[in-house]
This record gives structure tokens, C-alpha cells and sequence, in this order.
């Protein structure tokens, strides 16, 4: 994938990511359902809303840690151990920063 593609790509998500984003923080009904919710019930709306919201914001970080690798020309090379990322991986996911091992390794980790 090229760096252009690249590029093009991340922004569309970072576009996304930041609708979706203002989406679960702005909707006033989730934020009233969760501040009323009991703690050890189960999953409500603003719950699954609020665990969206995570995802989210990480996938939103991973987005703009990738964008600044293409800044700063690294773009495609696992932050680990500097091998190049595979192409069909970068496809799938264009703000993966580590190749297949790297990743299994730092997931085994947490
Ligand atoms: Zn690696």
C-alpha cells in the first residue's frame, strides 16, 4: 500500500472515529442511563455505549500514532522489531503498528 493510500485511509478513520466518538459522548440518553445504572447489574445500553467508547478512543489513538509514522517516513515497519509490516495486514488494518508476532507477543503481555 502506498503512502498516499495510506494516508487517505487513516484520515477517513480518524473522520469516523471522531463522529462515532461525539455520537456516544453526546447522546444525553446513554449518559443519564449510566450515571443511574447499578454497579454489578447488568450491561445497559450506556454501558455497551461506553465500552464502544473505549474501543474507540484506542482505535482513534492507534490511527494518529500511524498517521505520525507516515510523517516521520516509518510507516509499514512493526514499532517492535523494525521488520516491515505485511502488506495484506496493513490493508485490513492501516493503523497496525506491529507485525503478526510482535502483536501476539505485546496481547500475551496484558
Ligand atoms: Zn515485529
Amino acid at each position: 500500500m502506498d503512502v498516499t493510500t495510506a494516508r487517505e485511509r487513516l484520515e477517513e478513520m480518524l473522520a469516523e472515529l471522531d463522529r462515532s466518538i461525539g455520537v456516544l459522548q453526546g447522546d444525553p440518553v446513554a449518559v443519564r442511563e449510566y450515571s443511574a445504572a447499578d454497579a454489578g447489574s447488568d450491561l445497559t445500553d450506556a454501558d455497551r455505549a461506553q465500552a464502544m467508547l473505549t474501543v474507540a478512543t484506542a482505535q482513534r489513538r492507534a490511527v494518529i500514532e500511524a498517521l505520525k509514522r507516515l510523517e516521520e517516513g516509518v510507516y509499514g515497519r512493526c514499532v517492535d522489531c523494525g521488520k516491515p509490516v505485511p502488506e495484506g495486514r496493513l490493508e485490513a488494518r492501516p493503523e497496525a503498528a506491529r507485525c503478526v508476532q510482535c502483536q501476539s507477543k505485546q496481547e500475551r503481555r496484558h
